[in-house]
């Protein structure tokens, strides 16, 4: 009965996720995590292996580059409470691509943006690029610019374990559901299921704390980011029915700056082909329980 131990104001859910592996049913296993061993070390090049961009140009003159990403997020983008140090398969991508502009590992600094503040980010300059389960779109291609895709999600529902009502959108009428503001599953929830009552935090783990303590009845997102959280809990949570929107993950870059998207679309290339991509994968999203399906073809847009 590990609902019990939750008290109600909402926990972080990282701090509710240790505390549900400390307590689990005997012979629970505990949370698979990625596994640093496992991950592929990146060739870092030259410092002026590409030209022409203006926002490597800057980050050169600071001596590193600020990469936007998410820290909450399973096996996708992950920031340790404790050390600060962030993993999963966003941010192997993100150290991949750094590594081909010629930044060595230590000079990668994340920052963590949320879903609804990722076009400010990038057109304020907060951030050089950003990695983070980041649909790439023809509204924010009005905005900024994006290499890629390195992945391809679905929209898809985390219910509680026991739930049985809910199998797909179309039993979302009079249920709450969760969701990231900003994001594209809310909006498509707003415009295609106007019958739910939609919720909006400002990350998934905040919607995934009131699953679990009840205020909600299901959090929608990316099947990528769900199927996270679930198998971080498996006894507590569920992902069900099929993907219904098609999520191509982009790297976010300033508009104007095609130099450095068309750099990132090269350095992707290379890191698909001599297999960095799928080491990463395996180490990081992998442990989710999907294994490695074939990288999306680039597109490299005019
Ligand atoms: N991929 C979706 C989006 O970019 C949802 C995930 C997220 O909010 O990062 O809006």
């Amino acid at each position: 009965m590990l609902r019990k131990h939750i008290v109600r104001p909402a926990l972080p859910v990282l701090l509710l996720l240790a505390v549900l592996s400390g307590c689990g049913k005997e012979g629970t296993p505990p949370p698979k995590g990625p596994q640093p061993g496992a991950l592929p070390s990146y060739q870092v090049r030259g410092p002026d292996a590409v030209t022409g961009s203006p926002t490597l140009d800057a980050a050169r003159s600071r001596g590193h580059l600020v990469v936007g990403a998410k820290e909450d997020q399973p096996y996708l983008g992950e920031k340790n409470p404790a050390t600060g140090a962030y993993s999963g398969f966003d941010i192997e991508i993100a150290r991949m691509l750094a590594a081909d502009l010629g930044f060595a590992p230590g000079q990668v600094e994340f920052r963590t943006i949320a879903s609804a503040n990722r076009e400010t980010a990038l057109q304020n300059g907060q951030v050089d690029y950003y990695v983070g389960t980041y649909t790439i779109n023809d509204n924010r291609k009005k905005l900024v610019g994006f290499a890629g895709p390195y992945f391809v999600a679905g929209q898809a529902l985390l219910v509680r374990k026991n739930e049985t009502k809910i199998n797909g959108p179309q039993d979302l009428a009079g249920r709450k559901v969760c969701s990231a503001a900003g994001s594209t599953p809310y909006q498509r929830i707003q415009k295609d299921y106007p019958k739910a009552k939609l919720i909006g935090y400002d990350t998934y783990s905040a919607c995934v704390d009131n699953l679990i303590s009840g205020q909600v009845d299901a959090v929608t997102t990316d099947n990528a980011i769900l199927q996270g959280y679930a198998a971080k809990v498996p006894d507590e949570m569920k992902v069900v029915g099929q993907p219904f929107s098609t999520e191509p993950y982009g790297i976010g870059v300033p508009k104007s700056d095609t130099a450095l998207r068309l750099a990132l679309d090269d350095a992707l290339q290379r890191h698909e082909e001599n297999g960095d991509w799928k080491k990463a994968y395996d180490a990081t999203l992998g442990l989710s329980g999907v294994p490695a399906p074939q990288p999306p073809a680039i597109d490299r847009y005019q």
